[in-house]
């Protein structure tokens, strides 16, 4: 991790330590309450950031530096691979043949998201295929068609549908060329039974290889129960955090992954479909802590 990721305030902490042979209580402190106030400005749940801290600190003064290594170097080597540990790496998406189902409330960005991912598994060489199963949203299939056209990958939808379960299974027997089929659902404003009820009719009739949670990076604690939910009902394999392109850095996501035992796929930055690239824990560590 190179100090330049580090939020301005942490960055200065950390070189007040440089030359320093050993690091005291006090300088562990100071380090962990920067790092806190930190994270809690970007949404990151208390408890979790009250692990982090523990972690931190724990190891930080009962450590000691290998040889050649300075005090603050073993620090900042703490701090990040505590970081990842509260993260997570990466969640695999092999570059095969699959099935990925989109779940999340509505306004999260699970349309958008379809066809970037879409996108994304077209540069990389596979043949992809949207799959539009919401009936519930005005505009969603013609939304969902026009940016699949943008991406220039394969799209199905059903405008007249009214059963999203028959509109998944003849996606799937219309696609069957395609190498990744990304199949969009619907959402709501809240999580409602019948959705609930939906999106595990739809999970039972595609059998996904993956399903993913598409979360806003504004959510913040409401992203517990939207997490839990899903996870009970269909089991969420990785978590898609959208809107980074905005303020909010996304904090509470770590939440949903938290509380899914899973990690982050996919992050996305805007509103066309190259909007996307793969989560990765050095970027997102310092934009947390930035
Ligand atoms: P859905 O209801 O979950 O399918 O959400 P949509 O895909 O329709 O997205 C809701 C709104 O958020 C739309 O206006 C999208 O253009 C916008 N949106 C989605 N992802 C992003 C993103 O990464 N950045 C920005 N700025 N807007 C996004």
């Amino acid at each position: 991790m190179v100090l330049d990721d580090l939020g301005s305030s942490l960055r200065s902490t950390m070189d007040s330590l440089r030359g320093k042979s050993h690091i005291d209580e006090d300088d562990v402190q100071e380090i962990v309450k920067q790092i806190q106030r930190s994270l809690l400005s970007a949404d990151v749940d208390v408890d979790l950031v009250m692990e982090l801290s523990d972690g931190i600190e724990t190891r930080a003064l009962e450590e000691e530096p290998p040889g050649g290594t300075t005090a603050r170097d073993h620090v900042l080597k703490i701090v990040y691979e505590e970081m990842v540990g509260l993260i997570g790496e990466s969640t695999e998406i092999p570059l095969e043949q699959q099935t990925i189902v989109l779940a999340g409330l509505q306004g999260s960005g699970k349309t958008t998201t379809a066809a970037k991912m879409a996108w994304w598994f077209s540069k990389k060489g596979l043949r992809p295929a949207v799959i539009q199963t919401d009936t519930f949203r005005p505009g969603a299939y013609d939304q969902a068609k026009q940016m699949s056209e943008n991406a220039e990958v394969e799209f199905y939808g059903d405008p007249d549908g009214e059963d999203p379960v028959q509109i998944a299974r003849d996606g799937l027997e219309a696609t069957e060329d395609a190498d990744v089929r990304i199949v969009d659902t619907a959402g709501r404003h809240a999580l409602e039974d019948d959705l609930i009820d939906e999106i595990e009719q739809i999970d039972d009739a595609v059998d996904p290889d993956r399903s993913l949670l598409v979360l806003d990076a504004a959510i913040g604690q409401g992203a517990k129960d939207q997490a839990r939910q899903f996870e009970e009902s269909i089991g969420i394999d990785g978590v898609v955090i959208t809107k980074l392109d905005g303020t909010a850095k996304g904090g509470g996501a770590l939440t949903a992954v938290n509380e899914t035992g899973s990690s982050i796929a996919f992050l996305g930055s805007g509103e066309t479909v190259q909007d996307i690239e793969r989560f990765e824990p050095n970027g997102f560590i310092s934009r947390l802590l930035g």
